[in-house]
Formats: structure tokens, C-alpha cells, sequence
């Protein structure tokens, strides 16, 4: 997949990095269909967190569709909501998460 990633303060780079995989049950893959950059991000872009690694992937804003589901929220419960594969997601750091249906 594409992904923007930090190469240094005020570098960034579309790069091909590894499809993710679930690694936690609560985790869920959503194909990314729309996203922003947040003004957190600005934060990163401009080097002020000594934690980013050259090729670390940004973005925690968008829009996509479900495409897996660990095993605690597959068609189940998360925080009170239910997802399922296919299902449109909506995420932005205000909410925390959303849901769109
Ligand atoms: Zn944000």
C-alpha cells in the first residue's frame, strides 16, 4: 500500500510500505478511501516529537470501508458499537472514532 512517511523534519515521502495486518482483536483494516492532514501533524512534519523514526507512516484522519476485523470485533462489540467487514468508518482525532452507515 501507499502511505506518506517521515523521513526528517519537514520531509515526507509517499512510499509503498507493507499491507497492515491484525495484531490486536481489537484491531480493524480499513481501506482508506478519503484522508486529511491534521494540525497534530504539523507537529510531527516539523520534527518537535523526538520519537518519529525515519519511515514512520503519518495520517490518523479519514474516511474508508472495513476490509478486516480482529477476532474481538468481528461483527461484534467495540465500545458499544458494532462493525462489520464492508462498512464505512469514519476516524478523526476529536471523536476518537466514528462509524458512518
Ligand atoms: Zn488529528
Amino acid at each position: 500500500m501507499k502511505a506518506v512517511c517521515w523521513q526528517g523534519a519537514n520531509n515526507v515521502q509517499v512510499e509503498t510500505v507493507p499491507d497492515p495486518k491484525i495484531l490486536n482483536p481489537r484491531d480493524a483494516i480499513v481501506k482508506v478511501t478519503t484522508t486529511a492532514i491534521c494540525g497534530s501533524d504539523l507537529h510531527l512534519y516539523n520534527g518537535f516529537n523526538p520519537t518519529m523514526q525515519k519511515g514512520d507512516i503519518l495520517g490518523h484522519e479519514f474516511m474508508g470501508e472495513i476490509v478486516e476485523l480482529g477476532s474481538a470485533v468481528r461483527n461484534g462489540n467495540a465500545n458499544g458499537k458494532t462493525l462489520s467487514i464492508g462498512e464505512a468508518l469514519l476516524h478523526d482525532s476529536k471523536e476518537g472514532r466514528g462509524w458512518l452507515r
